[in-house]
């Protein structure tokens, strides 16, 4: 597949040569982008802007029609979108389209909530004043994505920008660029006018410092790594960017002794394995009640060693690659330094690189300290390592003890220390029972360094909008 620069409404390949992308299951070349830069962002940021007066004057509901369309046309499309995706990151097929539906949602419920900015009017406390509160879109979108959901983070952003009257620019991560170009193919099909979305792939950097410095750009909306996410607020400082920042996660599983260990288990499975462990919400470290970790770590060891690896288009695979050589050596590492420190491994702690491709197998680490790097850093693979505790205020502790805050999750059929833990967690998103909290409808982000802002519910609309005061005396 080539790839190509959408930009006012025309496909192109200006930049300086292309990039290739890579099937990390495989090694072999799956297409190209072109290497685009300042010259290309510049454009796509200018042709946002000039649509921008346009679009923004238009009604919720003729957005909204849009929208659907995009939405129809996706999930029409959705198993060819997701090959697209499996071949380019590695994740498996069916999770894939996962992603595609996953995405759809935000789609279609922008679609419906851009209907619902509402402003307010203020009762005045001086005769004859007139108090109102109005919702206006912010102006131009950047975006800024990761590899690791390709379809879903973008369309995370562009379907509430859309539905608030924004115009938008989208940067896809060099490594999964495919998955967006196709994407835009499908939303030109559905009518978008020309300029109100534009697509440039090609240097981060180049095209990151057109989107910090440009004035037409009124938002930059970024998901990746803390240290990258540090980097454009510098960088933003300059003209006082609107920012929301999506930034890397660490997230503490807590297990309490009263929890039923079967539905545990499937969740510790579902927030850990998924996407080989390469999610910013995935479950990082396992705290375990010390009465039950015997029993917690046997049931784990043995769902973990059940999961198919190989190639995301193989029929039944549940875990895919790691998405390239850094991702591995720093799994490799990770259960490295852990076994180092006295980490048992009881399943996995190995894994295959060849031809280009990088395989781990599924890992569960038992006796897992606080002075291990997994416990303390994103590990972004398939490796659960536990440590055991002895109270609740143990596990909050534990758990909050990391500059981040963006997912936790705890296990307990009792209320009152199920609320104790949930309100003293300190993270934007807690998994209560529950390894798959993500949905289209709630507010999802970080405290800490995780980030600023939230994506997805009612949050996620007013991102995309500024609040003017009107301020009337009659
Ligand atoms: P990354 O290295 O920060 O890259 C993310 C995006 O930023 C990519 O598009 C990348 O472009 C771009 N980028 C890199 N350097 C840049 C620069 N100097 N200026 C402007 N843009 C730049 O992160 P990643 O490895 O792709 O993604 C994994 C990280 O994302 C993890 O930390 C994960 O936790 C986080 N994440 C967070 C969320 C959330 O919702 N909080 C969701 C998913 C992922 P290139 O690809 O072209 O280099």
């Amino acid at each position: 597949m080539q790839g190509k620069h959408y930009i006012n409404g025309e496909w192109s390949t200006a930049g300086e040569g292309v990039i290739d992308v890579m099937n990390p299951a495989t090694g072999e070349k799956v297409g190209t982008v072109p290497n685009g830069g300042e010259d290309e962002a510049t454009k796509a940021v200018e042709a946002a802007a000039a649509a921008f007066p346009e679009w923004s004057k238009t009604t919720a509901y003729h957005r909204a029609g849009l929208l659907m369309k995009w939405h129809d046309l996706l999930l029409e499309n959705k198993q060819e979108v997701a090959e697209i995706m499996t071949r380019e990151m590695g994740k498996p097929l069916a999770e894939a389209i996962g992603e595609i539906e996953y995405s759809a949602a935000f789609i279609s419920w922008y679609a419906e909530e851009g209907k619902r900015v509402y402003g307010r009017t203020v009762p005045a406390s001086k005769d004859g004043k007139r108090i109102q509160v109005i919702k206006q879109p912010v102006g131009v979108v950047a975006s800024i994505t990761p590899w690791n959901f390709p379809a879903a983070m973008m369309a995370r952003k562009m379907a509430p920008a859309l539905a608030a009257g924004c115009t938008f620019v989208a940067k896809p991560a060099k490594l999964t660029p495919l998955t967006a170009v196709r994407i835009y193919e499908l939303a030109e099909e559905a009518g978008f006018p020309k300029g109100v979305i534009n697509l440039v792939t090609g240097s981060a950097g180049k095209i990151g410092k057109v989107f910090t410095s440009h004035p037409s750009v009124r938002k930059l909306t970024f998901t990746g790594s803390t240290e990258i996410g540090k980097e454009l607020m510098k960088q933003s400082s300059e003209t006082m960017l609107n920012l929301s920042l999506e930034l890397g996660g660490h997230a503490p599983i807590i297990v309490l002794d009263d929890a039923n260990i079967e539905e545990a288990v499937k969740g510790v499975m579902a927030s850990k394995f998924r996407n080989a462990g390469q999610t910013c919400v995935c479950g990082n470290r396992i705290y375990v009640q010390e009465s039950i970790v015997e029993k917690f770590s046997q049931k784990l060891q043995q769902a973990a060693g059940a999961l198919k690896v190989g190639n995301g288009l193989d029929e039944g695979v549940e875990i895919g690659p790691l998405v390239d050589k850094d991702g591995y050596e720093k799994v490799v590492n990770h259960v490295k330094d852990a076994v180092d420190k006295g980490a048992k491994v009881l399943v996995g702690g190995n894994g295959r690189a060849e031809n280009d491709s990088y395989f781990y197998n599924p890992t569960v680490l038992l006796n897992a300290n606080s002075d291990m790097l997994v416990m303390n850093e994103e590990t972004f693979g398939p490796v659960a390592p536990i440590m055991s505790f002895k109270t609740d205020e143990e596990a909050v502790h534990l758990a909050n003890d990391t500059r981040f805050g963006l997912a936790a999750y705890f296990f307990t059929d009792s209320m009152t220390r199920g609320t104790y833990i949930a309100e003293n967690l300190d993270y934007g998103i807690v998994g209560w029972n529950d390894g798959l909290p993500s949905a289209a409808q709630a507010p999802f982000g970080g405290m800490k360094e995780s980030g600023i802002g939230r994506e997805g519910g009612m949050e996620g609309l007013e991102a995309f909008l500024e609040t003017k005061y009107l301020s009337i005396q009659l």
